[in-house]
């Protein structure tokens, strides 16, 4: 069949897990300019072979049909025809086996709209931020951090990472470097199910926030005129986290009404 609508090429994929990569694309065009935090759509077509390590779906995709997701962007804002994702598989799910069968040189659909208002936009420049993700809700404060750290020195910034074990913590090894090279980060993986050889913490994203944790080591203040929180990932975590935020003065960010509190669900 004719793969009409692919517009773009995967120039890389790294499997961090069986279930969790990294995908870069080659976009055909190049895309117009874009906030660190917004998201694009990409897709396949259903006739596209599932992975290997995937299970029967679910819902019966069409084969003449687009799979159409979104995708929060992690590469930095200055790429416009390069753009990496972070991505993990549903096993019973339409489209991503279908990513997770991707090879370098394969085609796919990446949409020409980039969109979202979860970005540092409306955060001024002097309060501090705090990125709390779990899963592949990291991808957006990768493109902030990515675009955004060196121009915000004014601003403290703490990325909370949330997962089971240790080799669930994608870009580990970036954050871990920008936190050793630039003053204003902290950062602060947990795990809830470590093995003997990890030293961080193992708390929930909850008891870090209860236990002081981002004023004992990134001196930044649970306090809505001083900082911005913003959560991405699992529905459950982000809606724990507000509501505990909530006690605290917080209020959520949306188009109509300013808010310090900034929340992206990737799933309900
Ligand atoms: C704004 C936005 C940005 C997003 N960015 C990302 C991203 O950067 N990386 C990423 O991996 N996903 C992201 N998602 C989720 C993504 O759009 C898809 O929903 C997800 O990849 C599943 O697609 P699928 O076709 O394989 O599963 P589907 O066939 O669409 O759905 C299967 C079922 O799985 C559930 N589900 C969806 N996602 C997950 C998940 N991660 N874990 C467990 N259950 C799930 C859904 O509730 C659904 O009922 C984002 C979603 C939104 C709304």
């Amino acid at each position: 069949m004719e793969k009409s609508q692919y517009n773009a090429t995967v120039v890389g994929k790294i499997l961090l897990t069986p279930d969790i990569m990294t995908l870069r694309v080659d976009t055909d065009e190049p895309r117009n300019e874009f906030n660190a935090g917004q998201y694009t759509v990409i897709g396949l077509y259903g006739s596209e072979e599932r992975s290997p390590n995937s299970i029967p779906e679910t819902d019966p995709a069409d084969p003449e049909k687009l799979l159409q997701r979104p995708y929060s962007i992690a590469s930095a804002t200055g790429q416009l025809q390069q753009f990496e994702f972070y991505i993990s598989q549903v096993k019973s799910g339409q489209l991503t086996p279908r990513l997770f069968n991707l090879e370098p040189g394969d085609r796919i659909f990446v949409s020409k709209r980039i969109v979202g208002v979860f970005t540092l936009a409306d955060t001024p420049e002097n309060q501090d931020i705090v990125m709390i993700a779990t899963g592949t809700g990291m991808a957006p404060y990768i493109s902030f951090l990515r675009s955004y750290l060196i121009s915000r020195p004014e601003s403290n910034m703490a990325v909370i990472q949330g997962a089971a074990k240790q080799w669930d913590l994608g870009y580990y090894s970036e954050l871990s470097f920008l936190e050793n090279t630039f003053k204003n980060l902290f950062y602060i993986p947990t795990l809830t199910d470590a093995d003997k050889t990890w030293t961080g913490h193992q708390l929930w994203i909850e008891q870090i926030l209860e236990k002081n944790v981002l004023k004992d080591e990134a001196g930044i203040e649970i306090d809505p005129d001083k900082t911005h929180f913003f959560l991405c990932g699992n529905p459950k975590m982000v809606d724990n986290v507000s509501e505990w935020l909530a006690q605290k003065g917080y209020t959520k960010h949306t188009r109509r009404e300013a808010g310090a509190l900034h929340v992206e669900e990737f799933w309900s």
